[in-house]
């Protein structure tokens, strides 16, 4: 089990939450630009770093709200 601290609600179970990915994945500034390689590249492909990763995180059973945090992908420690 993690804990997972809520900006909003504080620490809470994982079970509450959803996984939204790496964090700081821009939207393309001009997508229509974009080819077909690079606008998949922009679609499926994230870092899977071993160690610290930024990511997104949704309070879907609490606050609704959605955030980042720094997690360790090796132990699950909260990083910030
Ligand atoms: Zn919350």
């Amino acid at each position: 089990m993690m804990l997972i601290p809520c900006p909003w609600c504080g620490r809470r179970d994982e079970a509450e939450f959803h996984y939204g990915g790496q964090a700081g994945v821009a939207y393309p500034a001009d997508p229509s630009a974009l080819s077909d390689e690079e606008w998949a590249k922009y679609l499926f492909f994230r870092d899977n770093p071993k160690g610290p990763f930024r990511e997104r995180w949704c309070h879907t059973a609490g606050c609704r709200r959605w955030f980042s945090l720094t997690r360790d992908t090796v132990t699950n420690e909260i990083l910030a």
